[in-house]
């Protein structure tokens, strides 16, 4: 936005309601016409009070019934209470004075039969519902609205309801977009959607559609000014993913085609070494990797498969592919965890296969290559060693963490980045990462969950996908149970039950979502308080703290944490003589490590742990999980947590302790998680559940943050159409010279997200 046009801004405003509007974040024109209404409220139709919620900031329309005016009982003053109305529910608004003239001008305005607007925080005072000080401007009144024309607007159009904030009343926004759009010119907000796209879809322009939306004369033009902004947001961004994908598509890398049909290598060694048989979709997902790693041109390709489906499997075999013709792989996890489990099982996978150097067995010959762990943790030695394997091409495959993008890290020839459990992966770090190759290394990225197809559209959109969608045969299901917290009877049970999966040999996950006991506690034994876990490995993803169901009610029981639970259950009579493990993010590496395997092992059968075991812990023994506090995760958690048990030939137990009320969102999340186990499902009723911004938040893509009316699911038709011009418009002039506002979009919108993935590193 211009400086002119900022300058006509400040002069227009006084100070107070600058400041005020600073506040919200909008120093601009630019900033003040990108604060969208939340909502319209009809001149003719009064707001519903009785769908008001103790504690919302809201913005009413409504009738003052009465108003009358009193001294105050024990104290010097005086007390106004309004009864506003909207012809059947009532709502008290209550002002107080130093003494009655103070009032005098209230007492005027707010007489029976007067219309306007009433903001502020819905409060409870003996049991009725009431706004305290509510600030209020009344139709017909000058106040903000000062021309005829705004009077006139104000009585008959809709009323623009802006996101609520203390200290700026929606009118007052209102306002100063008045200001504003009365002297805003088309050049003043240039278009990044190019005419012709504009006019094949039927949209307005964006001057056209800023006005519309700020000021609309109907509500149908503000909905199809909302429709227009929308579809700009997913132009724009699909526009920057066809560049990427341009880009990426004219980008060398080197073939790594497989071996000839009778040469053998370790690929073909480990598939005739593998103790089942592919299921199809891995056979066909294989295929087209087989395909691609083939080409002179980088695979970028998103797997997203199923729990349990074996992505692992497929991936060591694209990854086998790029060995075989001299080529090492890098897996890189999300956590240590996860890396040094990788590690365990690729090594377990490929057997006598990665020992290193060449096999001289009996009746045959055949290489091997060997499989590096490189984490952030290692001592010093063990990392010198890592290292040295993997600049030197000793190592095959090296799997680690984040400490793989760190610059010392050298490899001999990087021919392929499998990314696991791509949630906790921003673009950033993929693009650090595939820097790493001379040429581009071609890409992998799998995802821990399913994901509906726009938010891969829109999330994931350079990048081609392929699904898992049936896991191995031979499994015995998972069958979930909401069990009511402060239930004793349920209490016991849950315990006598893990113990008989015990004494049949198998083992059991509890789950908790903290570390340490509350930090009262703590105090009261005399210890400091401890700061919670910061370490993204233990965060659950809370849900929006609005939802009465979820998170930070304060009448409800304290949080069960990892390490006081722990000590409960050593002194269960159920679970006498029965070693427990604990596992946290806080916990030193080896400490995991050592936690995890006496876990695998059986030596300690029970497993007390955070959400640290939520992705890709791969135990087979491992059948029952008993999730504290399960309504304080979401759906893809709670899924990919339950994902961890029943992947032998037993069958799982899922145990979602949580006082949970029903009707309530937290409970119906619980609901479904016992009604289905399957993933696509669930993520697609999870989006329904949530609010946009935690869907892709949770994805961890820093560009898709940005989006503000777009709704990956309600607007999937609208993104493909997006997706479909923006493809079109890239084709036709690749670099966007033809289309310097949409460039200029595209940038803009990488500076802001760039920002945005800074404060959050
Ligand atoms: P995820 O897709 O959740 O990462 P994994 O790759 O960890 O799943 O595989 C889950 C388990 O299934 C592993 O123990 C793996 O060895 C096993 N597995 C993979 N593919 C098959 C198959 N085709 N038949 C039987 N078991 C399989
Ligand atoms: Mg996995």
């Amino acid at each position: 936005m211009s400086e002119r046009v900022d300058e006509r801004l400040e002069r227009a405003f006084d100070k107070r309601t600058a400041t005020a509007l600073g506040k919200l974040g909008l120093t601009t024109v630019g900033d003040l016409l990108g604060h969208y209404p939340r909502r319209y409220a009809d001149p003719g139709a009064l707001t519903d009070i009785a769908a008001l919620e103790v504690g919302e900031h809201v913005t009413i329309l409504a009738r003052v019934e009465q108003a009358t005016v009193r001294p105050m009982r024990n104290r010097n003053g005086a007390l106004m209470e309004v009864v506003v109305t909207d012809g059947t529910s009532r709502l008290s608004l209550t002002f107080f004075g130093k003494h009655r003239g103070s009032l005098y001008n209230h007492e005027k305005r707010l007489v029976p039969g007067a219309k306007g607007l009433f903001t502020g925080t819905v409060g409870l005072y003996r049991g009725t519902r009431q706004l305290t000080h509510p600030d209020f401007t009344l139709m017909g009144e000058e106040s903000d609205l000062d021309s005829d024309e705004a009077l006139l607007e104000h009585a008959t159009k809709p009323i623009p309801i802006y996101p609520a904030a203390a200290g700026i009343p929606s009118w007052k926004v209102q306002g100063a977009l008045r200001v504003v759009l009365d002297t805003l010119t088309d050049a003043d907000v240039p278009d990044p959607v190019p005419d012709e796209v504009r006019q094949r879809q039927g949209l307005p322009g964006r001057a056209a559609a800023l006005r519309s939306l700020h000021r609309p004369a109907t509500l149908e033009e503000a909905y199809q000014a909302r429709h227009r902004m929308r579809f700009e947001e997913a132009f724009v961004l699909q526009a920057a993913l066809a560049q990427r994908r341009a880009r990426t598509a004219a980008e060398d890398a080197t073939a790594r085609p497989p071996l000839p049909a009778g040469q053998r290598g370790i690929l073909a060694d480990f598939d005739a070494s593998l103790p089942f048989a592919l299921t199809d979709g891995q056979r066909q997902v294989g295929d087209e990797i087989a395909a691609e790693l083939a080409r002179p041109r980088p695979m970028h390709r998103l797997l997203q498969g199923e729990v349990g489906s074996g992505k692992t499997v497929v991936a060591l075999r694209a990854m086998l592919q790029v060995v075989d013709v001299g080529g090492q792989a890098a897996l890189l996890a999300p956590t240590e965890v996860l890396a040094a489990q990788h590690a365990r099982t690729l090594r377990a996978l490929l057997g006598p296969l990665a020992d290193g150097g060449t096999l001289f067995g009996a009746e045959r010959a055949g290489a091997s290559t060997r499989v590096a762990l490189l984490t952030g943790s290692l001592g010093a030695k063990a990392r010198k060693e890592a290292l040295l394997q993997a600049a030197s091409g000793e190592a095959g495959i090296v799997v680690g963490t984040h400490a793989l993008l760190s610059e010392q890290v050298q490899f001999a020839d990087l021919g392929l980045v499998v990314v696991d459990e791509q949630h906790r992966f921003g673009v950033e770090q993929r693009d650090a990462l595939r820097a790493k190759g001379r040429v581009s290394p071609h890409l992998l990225v799998m995802t821990a969950t399913p994901i509906p197809r726009t938010v891969a559209m829109t999330v994931f959109g350079d990048l081609e996908t392929s699904s898992l969608t049936e896991v191995p045969a031979g499994r015995a299901g998972i069958t979930t149970v909401a069990v009511p917290a402060g239930n004793v009877r349920w209490t016991d049970r849950t315990w006598a039950r893990v113990r008989e999966e015990v004494d049949a040999g198998r083992r059991a996950y509890v789950v908790c979502a903290r570390i340490h006991p509350d930090e009262e506690n703590d105090e009261k034994n005399g210890q400091k308080p401890k700061v919670p876990a910061k370490d993204f490995d233990d965060v659950p993803e809370f849900l929006d703290p609005a939802d009465p169901g979820a998170a930070g009610a304060a009448d409800r029981p304290p949080l069960r944490a990892a390490l006081e639970v722990v000590e409960e259950l050593r002194s269960r009579p159920e679970l006498a003589g029965i070693e427990i493990g604990v596992l946290h993010g806080q916990m030193p590496p080896d400490q995991k490590d050592a936690a995890m395997a006496a876990f695998a092992s059986g030596a300690a059968p029970v497993l007390v742990s955070t959400t640290v075991v939520e992705v890709g812990v791969d135990v087979p023994e491992a059948t029952a999980m008993v999730i504290f506090d399960a309504d304080r995760f979401g759906i893809s958690q709670l899924h990919q947590l339950r994902g961890r048990v029943g992947r032998g030939s037993d069958p799982g137990l899922c145990l979602l302790v949580s006082d949970a009320e029903p009707g309530t969102p937290a409970f119906a999340r619980l609901e479904a998680m016992t009604q289905t186990t399957d993933g696509f499902k669930l993520a697609n009723l999870d989006l329904e559940l949530r609010s946009e911004g935690d869907v892709l938040g949770a994805a961890q893509s820093g560009r898709a943050s940005s989006l503000r009316l777009l709704r990956v699911v309600k607007d999937a038709g609208l993104i493909e159409e997006a997706r479909t011009a923006a493809a079109d418009v890239v084709a036709a002039s690749p670099d966007l010279t033809e289309f310097p506002e949409l460039a200029r979009a595209i940038r803009a919108q990488l500076d802001e997200d760039q920002e945005e993935f800074l404060e959050r590193t």
